[in-house]
């Protein structure tokens, strides 16, 4: 059995302030003794206060990206190590928008996923295509050369400390979402690449969240499905009343 995670992926929205009002409201409003992994992915700016914040809870921290060298002369940039240093237990790796706005490569974003499993981060991996990928029929091609780029010659055993998150990047932060059923054979797509690449009792430990505008009402349907393990959420987690009932989806 999979264990459910949702994570939120605040990208650059939140003061320090405005991250621990957030906090504050969330918490009480999550369901006691909740099955659901749940993960914030916020701004490094408000990573230290959160640690604190959430010290003794069951709410995990992420981050939205790392540089997979240890430490140099590279300005602007944060290592795994200095998040780690700040009890942080999830990064995000090649988001689309790193991709696209930022150039990231496959063999960048592979050196940030070995880097993230060797210091022991849980990496949220995500893949996706384009609208013009998708009507030209090549939404599976593309996702595979993205996991196969990023997880050929991971150790199998470190293979479960992986979460991959399918974003359709035309479904993000567009209002529009993948419909149960096509996210659901996307995923089941996705995991058979896995099996590919490894076999078939590897890939049915990886845990495969959707993204792309999820929200309080469509959530319940896609985690109805066998191989959606949970969500990566922009929009509607930036409000605590919203990612709540999110997270709280089987209530
Ligand atoms: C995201 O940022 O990864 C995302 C899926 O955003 P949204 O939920 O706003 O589409």
């Amino acid at each position: 059995m999979r264990k459910p995670v949702i994570a939120a992926n605040w990208k650059m929205y939140k003061t320090t302030n405005e991250a621990k009002n957030f906090v504050k409201q969330f918490k009480p409003l999550v369901e006691k003794n909740t099955e659901v992994e749940i993960v914030l992915c916020v701004p490094y700016t408000s990573l230290e206060s959160l640690s604190e914040e959430l010290k003794n809870e069951q709410i995990g921290l992420g981050a939205q990206n790392m540089y997979p060298i240890n430490q140099g002369a590279f300005t602007g940039e944060i290592s795994a190590e200095m998040l780690l240093n700040l009890g942080i237990k999830y990064v995000i790796i090649g988001h689309s928008e790193r991709r696209q706005i930022f150039n990231e490569t496959d063999e960048f974003i592979k050196q940030k996923l070995e880097k993230a499993l060797v210091v022991g981060l849980t990496p949220i991996l995500c893949i996706g295509e384009t609208l013009e990928e998708r009507e030209s029929g090549a939404t599976l091609t593309k996702c595979k050369t993205q996991i196969e780029s990023a997880i050929q010659g991971v150790p199998k055993e470190n293979l479960p400390k992986i979460i991959i998150a399918y974003e359709p990047i035309w479904a993000i932060g567009t209002g529009k979402t993948a419909s149960p059923e096509d996210a659901e054979e996307t995923i089941k797509g996705i995991r058979s690449i896995i099996a590919e690449i490894f076999d078939i009792e590897a890939a049915q430990k990886v845990r495969i969240q959707y993204g792309g505008s999820v929200n309080p009402e469509n959530i319940k349907d896609l985690m109805s499905k066998d191989n959606i393990d949970g969500a990566l959420v922009g929009g509607a987690s930036l409000e605590a009343t919203s990612f709540a009932q999110i997270v709280n989806y089987k209530g």
